[in-house]
């Protein structure tokens, strides 16, 4: 499907940090000259806490649990386009960093006595506003309790513990996942964590209601009218050093 046919909560992101970025992304279709650490990083970190939650669904031994760093490595060497590594950064210890985030994260009782895996990168479809297409999302682990209650949860990876603001600046995903699912009473949550060599978890919450899904419906509405006229506007910044098009991009700050 092309950038027209569906928007995802990462496409319409994009569009808000750089228009032009994902007019090379997703209109031109413009290939990335590298993948950043962080994006390989955080993916394969998602990859082991999915597994992890997969495994307990489908009631498997705790034995089998994978050598985290060295599918991490595997994960960084096998990135097209290749991995950029920032300044600071090498891979092993990028690979032992994600691992220690990856246990972090599985370490924490999510479940506890009251809930159980319903799914894991359980898929969400459907329209959020009548004139944008539809929502595909998601769901890293869906949750189910004793009276029928589903769970949200969304793992991050962060620089650093969230603030009240950055939780703001990324609840519109959880609002738009509970309003896909059409579910009344959904919990929704974050579980961030921290890029530490001794990670830092936090479990957030995000109530969605009907405020915020006409919020997110205003954003989306603003958005969708942009990509559909053609407009594109080059936001350079702090962003161009992670951007894969700042070779091609003649706005580039890199
Ligand atoms: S290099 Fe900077 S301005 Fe150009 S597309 Fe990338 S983020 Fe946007």
């Amino acid at each position: 499907m092309g950038a027209c046919e569906y928007l995802s909560w990462s496409r319409v992101q994009l569009y808000l940090r750089c228009p032009r970025a994902f007019r090379f992304r997703y209109v031109e279709e413009a290939p990335s000259a590298f993948t950043s650490s962080a994006l390989v990083l955080g993916s394969a970190v998602h990859d082991l806490v999915g597994a992890f939650y997969g495994r307990l669904m489908a009631g498997e031994s705790e034995e089998e649990t994978p050598d985290a760093s060295a599918f991490i490595g595997a994960c960084f060497d096998e990135a097209d386009p290749a991995v950029k590594l920032g300044a600071k950064e090498d891979r092993g210890g990028l690979c032992e960093l994600g691992a220690a985030m990856a246990t972090a994260l599985t370490d924490h009782d999510l479940l506890g006595d009251t809930w159980s895996v319903a799914g894991v990168e359980e898929r969400v479809e459907g329209p959020l506003i009548d004139e944008a297409p539809p929502f595909v999302g998601y769901i890293d682990l869906l949750m189910v309790d004793d009276t029928g209650q589903l769970g949200v949860v969304d793992f991050k990876t962060t620089k650093s513990r969230w603030s009240n603001a950055t939780l703001r600046e990324n609840s519109g995903q959880l609002v738009l996942y509970d309003a896909l699912l059409g579910a009344s009473n959904t919990h929704c949550s974050f579980l961030t964590v921290t890029k530490a060599k001794a990670p830092k978890v936090q479990q957030l919450t995000v109530e969605g209601n009907e405020q915020t899904r006409e919020q997110l419906g205003e954003q989306v509405r603003h958005v969708w009218r942009g990509i559909e006229s053609g407009t594109f506007p080059a936001h350079p910044g702090w962003g161009c050093g992670y951007c894969g098009y700042q070779d091609r991009c003649p706005h580039s700050s890199a």
